[in-house]
């Protein structure tokens, strides 16, 4: 049914041209290719849970094809836990930056992550091949057997010996949650083989890296971080070729951690300054990485070869002190907002991590990991420095509930 394959506000990405470019273009323009032919300049932002089915017969008909083959729905959209046009803009866009086929968006990076998990158990592949650290919550969705699998955790040069006929997926972070190691993306790619490599890119994002060029089959955000880049929209995708693009949208559908179109909605307008925030919140954590090196009351500090947004350091003193201390900065879990952020991992983003766990993947009492933002990089290290300096008089107070 033809007719009803270029309905104006109905885009479908496959008959789009790709907006060309280098990648602060694309973070400009991906995403946008159909808002001429619409007659619009901003992407519009529709809410509709449902929409009109006047033919039945075809509706039926789409719905069959979708049920069969995961491909996105061409012609209006049916139902929003099917498929919603302006997520699709974000999904269309996230894909363009990483360099891959397609992009699946979710309700969080964890509901991604379940996605994957999923979509491989259900071809009856349950084991996990996982190197630490990974973020608090992935290691535990992991780990915990919540949904079936077995993990094997192991170094990346035992990542070839760790895979068996069974094993559905090789997991990395690099850098990775909260310690900022990096691994050797090609390496472990090539260790491999058929298994599909995942990467969390929640850290680089694709400003600093795009896995795929390396060899990863799937690439996962958590968008709630440096995509969004406000601190005020929790989301999750999966970048990759369109084949397994096709049994994410299937398990999506199936499972319903869509995600919210507002959502989708802020986060392609996000993708719009992530180039120019990555950059500029990675000038300033690389500037205050080196203070922070210089600094006796700092005994390591972690920061990645290929730059970035977050530092993780340790400290000589107690690391709950400085937490107190911040006054600018926030002391808050979660990353990758405009402001800088600052909290303890032992006790927030990795506590759900077994205390053993977490000493294996390398992640310290004393380590503090803060996320960088844009504000005037000497106020930021004014508030640092006093804060590493010990109990302040004044302690910070959680505010009034009556003040939100
Ligand atoms: C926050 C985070 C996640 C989980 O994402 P949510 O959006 O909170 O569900 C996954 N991976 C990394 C590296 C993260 O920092």
């Amino acid at each position: 049914m033809d007719t009803t394959r270029h309905l104006p506000g109905f885009p479908d990405g496959h008959d789009l041209p790709e907006t060309p470019g280098a990648l602060a273009t694309r973070a400009v323009h991906a995403g946008r290719e159909d808002l001429a032919a619409l007659g619009l300049h901003a992407a519009p932002l529709d809410l509709s849970t449902t929409y009109p089915s006047p033919d039945s017969r075809d509706e039926g008909a789409r719905l069959d094809a979708f049920a069969a083959t995961g491909a996105e729905l061409t012609g209006p959209p049916v139902y929003a836990r099917l498929g919603n046009p302006t997520v699709a803009r974000f999904e269309r866009a996230l894909a363009r930056l990483e360099g891959t086929e397609s992009a699946v968006a979710f309700a969080s990076g964890m509901a991604a992550l379940t996605a994957v998990v999923l979509a491989r158990s259900a071809a009856g592949l349950r084991h996990v091949v996982a190197i630490r650290p990974l973020y608090g919550c992935s290691d535990h969705l992991l780990d915990s057997g919540l949904l079936g699998t077995e993990v094997t955790w192991t170094e990346p040069d035992g990542v070839a010996a760790a895979i068996r006929p069974d094993t559905a997926l090789v997991v990395v972070e690099t850098p990775a949650n909260p310690t900022l190691r990096e691994v050797d993306l090609r390496a472990v790619a090539a260790a491999c083989g058929e298994v599909p490599l995942l990467v969390d890119n929640t850290f680089a994002t694709p400003v600093l890296q795009r896995p795929v060029e390396h060899g990863a089959r799937l690439v996962l955000h958590s968008a709630t971080k440096y995509l969004g880049g406000h601190g005020d929209v929790l989301g999750g995708v999966v970048a990759c070729d369109e084949e397994f693009a096709r049994d994410l949208r299937r398990i999506r559908f199936a499972t319903g951690g869509v995600l919210h179109p507002l959502a989708g909605y802020l986060l392609l307008r996000g993708l719009a300054t992530l180039p120019v925030r990555v950059r500029a919140q990675s000038a300033g954590a690389a500037e205050l990485a080196r203070r922070l090196a210089a600094d006796p009351r700092v005994s390591r500090v972690h920061y990645p070869a290929i730059g970035g947004a977050m530092v993780s350091f340790e400290v000589t003193g107690d690391p709950h002190e400085v937490i107190a201390g911040v006054r600018l900065i926030t002391p808050a879990v979660s990353l990758g907002s405009v402001d800088t952020l600052i909290q303890h991992p032992g006790s927030i983003s990795h506590r759900i991590v077994d205390e053993d766990d977490r000493r294996a993947g390398g992640i310290s009492e004393r380590l503090l990991r803060m996320s960088v933002g844009l504000e005037d990089v000497e106020d930021v290290w004014q508030d640092l420095d006093a804060a590493l300096s010990g109990p302040r008089s004044r302690p910070r107070t959680r505010p009034e509930p009556a003040a939100r």
